[in-house]
């Protein structure tokens, strides 16, 4: 379709290239197509003017681009997003459909009339009417989870090639594979990535902005009981299974993950084994705070300690380590202008970022946690891993006009 922007031109093209990961693969990447995006995206990188483009053995691909005269110096910064698709839904061949000037109704797929996209399942898609909405023909998913990122970087690399007035930082281009799976930072070269700052282009709605994740520790408790026949056992026996299932019982109904949602943390037994002499259990606590962290800790301690003094005959005990904390602490310690020139660039050119708490670890999180400050910003797509998945033609241009505009903020102040 001629008459459509370039951005939303390139993603056509490239959610039509199967790239379907497989968690039951051993080896990176873990389907073999994933390459043959990765190598398409390399050769349009090179035409574009970037010779050192590259695709390694695992797949990852990697390209410069020279920061402009006026902003050498300043920090480097790096465009994250994955070639993958998700296995959970059919991945291709995708054939894309455009439906313009969506009027807010509900629309039938042609290529199976059960999947429709739907207001009253889908609200978001009432902010986009007027919008040209992008699906797949309904047997597969679209897959702009994440072409949507993959499409704005290029996109991004080229406007930025051919207007030389526009400042740029030094940018590292870096597409990834198997995120779906996992595995997404696994063979990832932070020493080749060389970036100082990095953003994934893997979010949803316009305006969001993913930099805030759990704090999140562990807790085992252990139970010694004391076994003897059950005929003789009064004022004998500790029985460590009843004695586990009260602490686990008191833990509190309303604070676990299929009670909460949003900013709210957990606990969660996930493990538990043992019999009468003795029986095991692990609980993660999760929290979007370090005191709410601590608070977990301690009521988990104070059961501990409650269910010793009921059951002297028994031992029990907790050690709790911690796995991992809100992926901001990270950021906050590294360069905390990660989040604060993305909010910067955004006022910039009037749209107010929101943040948003993820619950669950991310590429960006185990990238922050490595030192690589890495929030995730929007590409305007919706309904993620499902055949009704939509982004909208306009959507993709306010990211692109986003991350150039972010591209542009740190080349002014990135020196400051
Ligand atoms: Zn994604």
């Amino acid at each position: 379709m001629a008459d459509l922007p370039a951005v939303a031109e390139r993603f056509l093209r490239y959610v039509r290239i199967d790239t379907q990961s497989d968690r039951d693969s051993d080896t990176t990447p873990s389907t073999a197509k994933q390459k043959d995006l990765g190598r398409l995206l390399v050769e349009e990188l090179r035409e574009l003017g970037i010779g050192d483009a590259a695709i390694d053995e695992h797949g990852y691909v990697y390209a410069n681009l020279a920061p402009s005269e006026q902003a050498e110096g300043t920090p480097a910064i790096a465009l994250v997003a994955h070639v993958d698709t998700s296995p959970d839904e059919p991945g291709g061949p995708v054939e894309p459909v455009v439906h313009r000037d969506y009027d807010g109704s509900v629309i039938t797929l042609p290529g199976d009339p059960s999947v429709t996209l739907d207001p009253e399942r889908s609200p978001e898609l009432r902010d986009h009417v007027g919008h040209d909405l992008i699906t797949s023909d309904g047997t597969t998913l679209l897959g702009s989870d994440d072409k949507a990122g993959v499409a704005v970087i290029m996109q991004v690399a080229e406007d930025l090639l051919s207007d030389p007035s526009h400042p740029r930082p030094p940018v590292r281009i870096c597409f990834t594979v198997d995120e779906e799976i996992g595995r997404g930072v696994d063979k990832l070269d932070l020493k080749r990535l060389a970036a100082d700052v990095a953003y994934t282009l893997d979010g949803t709605t316009v305006g969001n902005i993913d930099s805030a994740t759990f704090n999140a520790a562990e807790a085992r408790i252990k139970v010694e009981g004391v076994n003897v026949h059950p005929g003789t056992a009064k004022d004998v026996m500790a029985n460590a299974v009843t004695i586990l299932a009260e602490i686990l019982t008191a833990l509190p109904a309303g604070e676990a993950p299929e009670t909460t949602e949003g900013g709210e943390g957990y606990f969660c037994p996930y493990q538990m084994a043992g019999n009468i002499s003795g029986a095991e259990a692990r609980i993660l606590l999760r929290d979007f705070t370090a005191e709410g962290l601590a608070r977990r800790k301690r009521l988990v301690e104070q059961l501990v300690e409650a269910a010793a003094t009921k059951h002297p005959r028994a031992t029990v005990s907790v050690s709790i380590e911690d796995n991992y904390k809100n992926m901001r602490d990270y950021i906050e310690e590294s360069d905390p202008r990660a989040i604060s020139f993305a909010f910067a660039a955004g006022r910039e050119m009037g749209i107010e970022l929101t943040e948003q708490t993820i619950r669950g670890g991310t590429d960006g999180s185990r990238l922050s946690e490595l030192g690589l400050p890495t929030p995730n910003i929007f590409t305007g797509g919706h309904d993620y891993h499902s055949r009704f998945e939509w982004n909208t033609v306009q959507n993709l241009e306010t990211s692109l006009a986003y991350v150039k505009q972010l591209i542009r903020y740190w080349a002014e102040h990135g020196r400051d």
